[in-house]
């Protein structure tokens, strides 16, 4: 498979080449030249398939054929999903007649990403090694992405990975998920300021040429295709569960940068019958305004329970651009162009009209999450945390009558343990796994936000592994 930039000015390029890039040359999203697609008798095939065996099927098309071998990527899906706590892998749960939970944390570190993650960091590993390089992994983190990154990074033999998380302003949870892991090509360093001044240091070091190629600086981020890849399996194989592809079905999902929502509507493109999107926000809810009334203006991101979904402009919603102009990457250009300069995206009325007949927007705000967190645990006795009641909220209010809906259960709600004893009076424990996470040591460096001071740890840390 190659891979295009949806602004059309970049060369295109393998698998391997899209997932150490990352971002296109030209500012661009890398998505698939062209969507694989399976007929209904293939995907029939696949339900009685284990999840690894299914999860390595679905990728092969984006992934093999280059570097990666399809007897490799099965051994890779096998080692990633070995590492889960629960032998479906991704248990989907039935909480009413037409509405199921489709587990997504039962990885390391309590939360989906550990499915895409888990893939990545073996495929960097495996890719690198054909090239004989190494590179630096480095990444800003207010939570979850940078214990998922580490997670998937972790004793792998081609790949340092640094993380810079603004020091007190973590979790708990969160902080020692990223600092009690003990493995030598792991930095964490705790930067006295905020997020911000974390993902501004990143960016800095990215801009700082001779570091970057020193470094051969890399990123794992939201936008890297080889993570939207790793989110396709799960929606396939709740899909095939419930009856696709001889029957219809709805996904709910609790949404952030639109990463996960757009590998759902990806195993539509490969010939699932998924006929509604339901895209499920909490008080940051530029998706939900756009689909109501298409207005894409950002706004100032703020503070909520479900911190995963904190953001300001959804990163991964440019692919779905892409393809809803069919696929005119001037057009998508120049959109972005003005959308950067006006904070205002402005998308055709009839290219928005076409989105909103398969996605629905739907947002909560603080109390009412943690009222639906309580009235989740006395309808179903289920506990969610505070994500996934939003996107349980969300299927409830949103789904086509009579159609099962797949709601993403994206946390283990023992991350949250103050927003859960907030509303149902409640700190889940935390599973088996992570019994002592509050007894391990852990281990980080401090840094002022000083760029030369960051760098200077970054490069001991990488030369003392490459030594
Ligand atoms: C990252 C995350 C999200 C948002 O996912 P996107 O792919 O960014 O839309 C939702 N819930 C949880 C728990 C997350 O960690």
């Amino acid at each position: 498979m190659r891979y295009i930039s949806t602004r059309g000015m970049a060369p295109t390029r393998p698998f391997d080449g899209v997932l150490l890039a990352g971002l296109a040359e030209d500012g661009g999203l890398f998505v698939p030249a062209a969507w694989p697609v399976f007929s209904p008798a293939e995907w029939r095939a696949m339900r009685s398939l284990p999840y690894a065996e299914l999860a390595a099927r679905v990728m092969a098309p984006f992934v093999c054929g280059g570097a990666v071998s399809v007897g490799n990527l099965q051994g890779m899906c096998r080692a990633a999903y070995r590492g889960f706590d629960c032998a479906a892998v991704v248990p989907l749960v039935q909480l009413e007649s037409n509405v199921f939970a489709l587990e997504l944390f039962h990885g390391p570190t309590l939360a989906f990403k550990d499915l895409a993650l888990q893939v990545a960091g073996r495929l960097f590993d495996h890719v690198l090694e054909a090239q004989d390089e190494r590179v630096t992994i480095v990444g800003a983190t207010s939570g979850d992405t940078g214990s998922a990154a580490i997670e998937a990074c972790r004793d792998r033999a081609r790949v340092d990975i640094a993380i810079l998380h603004p020091e007190g302003r973590t979790s708990e949870v969160q902080r020692r998920q990223m600092t009690t892991v003990r493995s030598h090509n792991v930095l964490n360093i705790a930067v006295t300021g905020t997020f911000d001044d974390c993902q501004d240091l990143v960016k800095a070091m990215f801009a700082d040429a001779t570091f970057r190629d020193d470094m051969h600086l890399s990123a794992v981020n939201s936008i890297n295709w080889a993570r939207i890849a790793g989110q396709i399996p799960y929606f396939v194989a709740a899909a095939l569960a419930l009856g696709a592809p001889d029957r219809d079905v709805a996904v709910s999902v609790p949404t952030g940068n639109f990463g996960n929502v757009l590998a759902a509507w990806a195993a539509k493109r490969m010939g699932l019958p998924i006929a509604r999107f339901i895209v499920a926000s909490n008080a940051n809810d530029i998706l939900a305004r756009f689909l109501a009334y298409n207005d894409m203006s950002a706004t100032g991101v703020v503070e909520t329970v479900s911190p995963s979904m904190d953001i300001q402009v959804s990163s991964n919603f440019e692919r779905l651009l892409f393809e809803f102009l069919g696929r005119d990457a001037t057009a998508t250009s120049r959109i972005m162009a003005d959308f950067r300069a006006t904070g205002r995206m402005a998308v055709p009325d009839d290219v928005w009209r076409a989105v909103r007949r398969e996605f629905t927007g739907f947002s909560l705000d603080d109390d009412a999450t943690l009222a639906e967190i309580g009235r989740i645990e006395r309808d179903y006795g289920y506990i969610a945390d505070p994500h996934t009641a939003i996107g349980i909220a969300a299927a409830r209010a949103c789904a086509p009558v009579g159609m099962p809906v797949i709601a993403a259960a994206t946390a283990h709600p023992a991350k949250f343990p103050d927003a859960m004893e907030r509303a149902i009076g409640i700190r889940p424990a935390l599973p088996e796994r992570l019994k002592d996470l509050y007894e391990r040591p852990e281990v980080f460096q401090r840094s002022s936000k000083r760029l030369a001071e960051v760098e200077a740890l970054v490069r001991n840390f990488a030369h003392r592994n490459n030594a």
